[in-house]
C-alpha cells in the first residue's frame, strides 16, 4: 500500500540527468530495491544502495555517496531534515492506507477534548485534508503543530523535534499524532498535556500516559546512574544530522565533577560495540537522542541523552527538564 512517488521520480532523474546515484531506503522499506532498480537503471543511470541503516533523514549518506563518485543521493522515505550541498533528492513515500476507520475509533478516546493539536509522520501528509476535515466534521477544532526546528512541514513529526508541538501547548487541550508509538512517545515525554496516538500500523487509538510514566522511571534510573559513575564516555557520531550538544563543554563539566571522562566516535551506536568499552559506567550520547530512551534494556551500562547528563550534572533540574523534553 506505499506510493514511492515514480512519476516525481523519473521526471527528476530525467531533468538532474546523474550519472551515478545512491539510494536510501528508510528501514522497512529496504525490500523494494530490486523494484525500485527497475524503474532507475533503464534511464541509463548506475544505482547503487545504501546498506547502511537509515533511521531518519539525518543519515544522509554523503560520505558513502563522495566515496563512491556519486553525483546524486536519491532518499526514501523521509523529508529533508538539515540542508546538504550534497544533491539530494527526497521521495517521501506516501502511505495509501485507508485512514477514515481508524479516525472513526479515535473519537471515543478523544471525547473528553474539543481542541487538538494534530501531528502526522510524513506518509500520512498527502492525507492530511482529509484527516482535518474528519474532525472537524466530528465538532473538535484542529490546530496543526508548528514548523519549527528540523520538520520540513507544519503538523510534520520527527522524533528528535517537538518544538512545534510545544509551540501549541497553550491552545490545545490534548494532542493527537497520526503514525506510530516512536513520534507519539517521544511527543508524551516532551508535553505537558495528554498524547493520544493512532497507530495505523497496529490498527489501535492509546493514550500515552502509562507509558509516558513508565519511560520517566527509566530516565531517572539512568540520571541516578551517571550521578555515581566513575568513568564515563561521550558517544559522537559522524552522521551529518545528529549533532545533539557538544562533547568539548560536556567533557568539560565532567572532569570538574571529577570523572574520568573520554570521547567515543561511532558510525552508528550498537550494544556490541558500546559493551567492549566494559570499564565505562556510563554513556552520553550526543547522536539520535531516541537511542537513550528507546533502547533501555538492550544496553547493559546506562545511556543518556545530553539534556539527562545536564541533569545529572546539576545544571539543569529534573523539572525543567520534564517541561523541556529529554531530546
Ligand atoms: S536523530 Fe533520531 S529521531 Fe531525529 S531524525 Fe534522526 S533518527 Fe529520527
Amino acid at each position: 500500500m506505499l506510493d514511492f512517488e515514480k512519476e516525481k521520480l523519473l521526471r527528476e532523474l530525467r531533468r538532474r540527468k546523474p550519472k551515478r546515484v545512491l539510494v536510501q531506503l528508510a528501514e522497512g522499506i529496504k525490500k523494494h530495491a530490486p523494484e525500485i532498480s527497475g524503474w532507475i537503471e533503464p534511464l541509463g543511470i548506475e544505482v547503487i544502495f545504501s546498506g547502511e541503516t537509515c533511521w531518519g533523514a539525518c543519515s544522509i549518506a554523503v560520505q558513502e555517496a563522495e566515496a563512491l563518485n556519486c553525483d546524486l543521493i536519491i532518499h526514501f522515505g523521509h523529508a529533508e531534515f538539515i540542508s546538504s550541498k550534497f544533491p539530494i533528492l527526497y521521495i517521501e513515500v506516501k502511505d495509501l492506507l485507508d485512514l477514515k476507520p481508524i479516525l472513526k475509533k479515535s473519537l471515543k478516546e478523544l471525547n473528553k477534548f474539543k481542541t487538538i493539536g494534530l501531528s502526522f509522520s510524513i506518509q500520512h501528509r498527502h492525507d492530511l485534508k482529509n484527516i482535518v476535515s474528519f474532525y472537524r466534521k466530528n465538532g473538535k477544532k484542529v490546530i496543526l503543530s508548528k514548523k519549527v526546528g528540523n520538520v520540513a512541514y507544519e503538523g510534520h513529526i520527527v522524533g528528535c523535534q517537538y518544538g512545534g508541538l510545544k509551540a501549541i501547548q497553550e491552545d490545545v487541550e490534548a494532542f493527537l499524532i497520526i503514525g506510530n508509538q516512536f513520534h507519539s512517545m517521544g511527543a508524551s515525554l516532551a508535553l505537558e498535556k495528554p498524547v493520544v496516538l493512532v497507530d495505523v500500523y497496529n490498527d489501535n487509538v492509546r493514550s500515552m500516559r502509562g507509558l509516558r510514566e513508565k519511560i520517566l522511571k527509566q530516565r531517572a534510573i539512568s540520571i541516578e546512574k551517571l550521578r555515581e559513575a566513575e568513568n564515563v564516555a561521550i558517544i559522537v557520531e559522524i552522521k551529518p544530522g545528529q549533532k545533539f550538544g557538544s562533547p568539548k563543554f560536556l567533557l568539560q563539566k565532567l572532569k570538574e565533577a571529577g570523572k574520568n571522562a573520554i570521547v567515543i566516535t561511532m558510525s552508528e551506536m550498537t550494544p556490541d560495540k558500546v559493551m567492549n568499552f566494559y570499564n565505562i559506567d556510563a554513556f552520553i550520547e550526543l547522536a539520535c537522542p531516541r537511542i537513550a530512551l528507546d533502547d533501555f534494556y538492550k544496553y547493559e551500562k546506562p545511556i543518556l541523552t545530553f539534556r539527562e547528563s545536564l541533569v545529572a550534572l546539576g545544571i539543569k533540574s529534573w523539572e525543567e527538564t520534564l517541561k523541556t523534553g529529554f531530546v
